[in-house]
């Protein structure tokens, strides 16, 4: 059963009662008096605490959608770069907390090709502890908010995906390649 529709289930009974707590409704209906329910501090308390929880809710929801629609739109690579044959230089770098290998090299090993047809080929990320490649995962954070993170599968250590770069972190880190191999080998 997902535990989002029994939080959001609990919220709702909660506005409600706070509403009708607001409302001074319940006084009607229950017979019995609601005592610490009739100070103004406690039940003002009561309010903010639910209005609070309804907003961290509607914001876990709207950053989800938000996650959702980015995952939808991310450009799809047709022309999937290959592992170049003839390699020129390989690096080995850390970003966004993990290990990346960047691989700078030609298509085919040919004497004709050189420098000047080389291109940068990201491989990663790796675990920065024991170099597994790492696997996508999304995991649940405070009971509502989902965060996105790379998971090894050796050792079991979970590292935290960047909000701003999401889905695009190995462009950032090819950018950062490029600047390295071109400084190298102009
Ligand atoms: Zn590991």
């Amino acid at each position: 059963m997902d535990i989002r529709a029994v939080i959001v289930s609990i919220l709702i009974g909660l506005i409600t009662a706070a509403i009708g707590e607001l409302l001074g409704i319940s006084e009607r209906i229950s017979p019995v008096d609601t005592g610490i329910l009739n100070n103004i501090l406690v039940r003002g308390t009561v309010v903010f605490v639910i209005l609070a929880l309804v907003i961290y809710v509607l914001l876990s929801l709207m950053i989800k959608r938000r996650d959702k629609l980015r995952s939808e739109n991310a450009p799809v690579v047709f022309t999937a770069k290959q592992r170049p044959q003839k390699i020129i230089d390989k690096i080995k770098i850390k970003k966004f907390g993990v290990k990346w290998e960047g691989l700078y090299g030609t298509r085919r090993d040919l004497p004709t090709s050189g420098v000047d047809d080389a291109y940068v080929y990201v491989d990663g990320p790796y675990c920065p502890k024991d170099d597994t490649k790492l696997k996508s995962r999304t995991v649940p954070k405070w009971f509502v908010f989902e965060e996105n993170t790379w998971v090894c599968p050796h050792c079991g250590s979970s590292h935290s995906r960047p909000t701003t770069h999401y889905l695009d972190e190995d462009s950032v880190v090819e950018d950062e390649l490029e600047r390295i191999f071109q400084q190298r080998h102009d």
